[in-house]
């Protein structure tokens, strides 16, 4: 098949690589002059990490990264309200902070027509009649037996999903972040957050190595009401280093050379819903299908899950329309569980609604120690609620299978 990727970001550049091992003729549009990772840092969860196991790129990853064992939050006063570790819901679970830009070079460099990716060109939309994408100067592209929408959060091709799209906010809250190089950071195998009520956040993420970069990194992020990350600057790195002063004053240290907005990320996030994520010949994936918070750490986690659910119903079925609608019943169950629960917990976590601050750091403990509570709550933090388990859920810690073994991963 000739098909279209817009946009390299993760979710487009896993469906490159598996989708070239295919046979496919693959062409990817990218609006960015230059290729390269955008944001500091990430948690990938594991059925993320099985992903790039069958792409047999885990290892790598694994070198690159941080293994993260446990998510520790508390109050200023360091009182525990949540603690989870990944051993709990089984023996050979973690999860893997890594640099944007380590994940990025690692697929591309897995990725053997990357230097053909068309760089600089800006989809406008997508022209269904004829089956090709026209470009921000209104040239055509195309035709293309299947396109591949892939252009983040912010998409404007998902329109072309006609009437699908259910669902497209703001969040009232976002976020600022940066990498901080920490050889010595005490925890480095945690994902360690503070939170004062509901309008103070702080998350300290190890995360690895950085292409480029000497040592070990950790991400910083501090939560923020959005229309304060819209307007942050040199003003607003003040208040932050206050507020983190005040609440975890272990930290001050390592931010204490941030004196300028630029030094850090802004973020804003979005919930997106789509009724299907395909019309046509039109299929769309990654956060241009369903944008949520990343409170849940789920992003990229998801972004790599559809590209190989999507490579495997065009593997499975020679007929078009029926790839589609069986990669949009293997994926549905997981993306609306997780869409459902960041929308439901990310005010717990960021938002003027002090009462839920209050309720979260009574029950957030108790609940996950309660047997009952546990294992959903972990299934959750792991990605794997509402997963299909096979064929890519867990790492096989024994091999890495690559490109082309999948008949077996799946008999296996
Ligand atoms: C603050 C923050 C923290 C996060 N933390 C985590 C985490 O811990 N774990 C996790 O799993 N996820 C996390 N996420 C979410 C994660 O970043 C996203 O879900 C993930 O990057 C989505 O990948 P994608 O490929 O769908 O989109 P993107 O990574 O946004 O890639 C989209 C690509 O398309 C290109 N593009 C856009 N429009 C066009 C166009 N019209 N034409 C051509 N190209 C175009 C863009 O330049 C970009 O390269 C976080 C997000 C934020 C904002």
């Amino acid at each position: 098949m000739k098909v279209a990727i817009v946009g390299y970001g993760t979710a487009g550049q896993a469906s490159a690589i598996l989708l070239s091992a295919q046979g496919h003729d693959v062409t990817v549009f990218e609006r960015s002059p230059t290729l390269g990772p955008v944001g500091a840092g990430f948690l990938l969860q594991p059925t993320g990490i099985a992903v790039l196991d069958r792409l047999g790129l885990a290892g790598q990853a694994m070198a690159l990264g941080q293994r993260i064992d446990e998510l520790h939050g508390a109050t200023p006063r360091g009182r525990p309200v949540m603690a989870m570790r990944y051993r709990d819901r089984r023996a050979d679970c973690f999860g893997l902070g890594m640099t944007r830009g380590a994940l990025f070079e690692l697929l591309r460099e897995a990725h053997p027509e990357a230097a053909h990716v068309r760089t600089g060109v800006f989809i406008a939309g997508y022209d269904a009649a004829t089956r090709s994408v026209i470009d921000a100067d209104g040239v055509s592209h195309g035709p293309f037996d299947l396109t591949i929408a892939a252009d983040g959060a912010h998409s404007v091709l998902r329109v072309g999903c006609e009437n699908q799209v259910s669902r497209e906010a703001l969040y009232p809250w976002g976020a600022v972040w940066c990498l901080l190089r920490i050889d010595d950071w005490a925890s480095p195998t945690h994902l360690r957050q503070r939170y004062a009520g509901t309008r103070a956040m702080i998350g300290m993420l190890p995360v690895g190595t950085r292409p480029g970069h000497d040592g070990r990194w950790v991400t910083f992020y501090f939560s923020l009401p959005g229309t304060v990350v819209d307007v942050f600057d040199d003003l607003a790195v003040v208040a932050m280093k206050a507020t983190v002063a005040e609440i975890w004053p272990e930290l001050a240290p390592h931010i204490a050379h941030l004196a300028h907005a630029e030094q850090l990320n802004r973020a804003r996030y979005r919930d997106v819903v789509l009724r299907q994520p395909h019309h046509g010949r039109l299929v769309v994936i990654g956060d241009a299908a369903h944008a949520m918070s990343p409170q849940l750490g789920q992003g990229v986690n998801m972004a790599l899950l559809d590209a190989a659910a999507l490579a495997d119903a065009l593997r499975d079925h020679q007929d078009i329309d029926r790839a589609l609608d069986a990669y949009r019943r293997r994926r549905h169950a997981h993306v609306r569980i997780y869409q459902r629960m960041s929308r439901w917990l990310t005010p717990l976590f960021q938002s003027d609604r002090t009462v839920l601050g209050w309720c979260r750091d009574a029950l957030f403990g108790p609940l996950g120690r309660m047997p009952g509570a546990r294992g959903p709550m972990l299934s959750i933090l792991t990605g794997e609620a509402g997963h299909a388990a096979e064929p890519y859920s867990r790492v096989r810690a024994d091999s890495v299978y690559a490109l082309g073994e999948g008949e077996q991963g799946r008999s296996g």
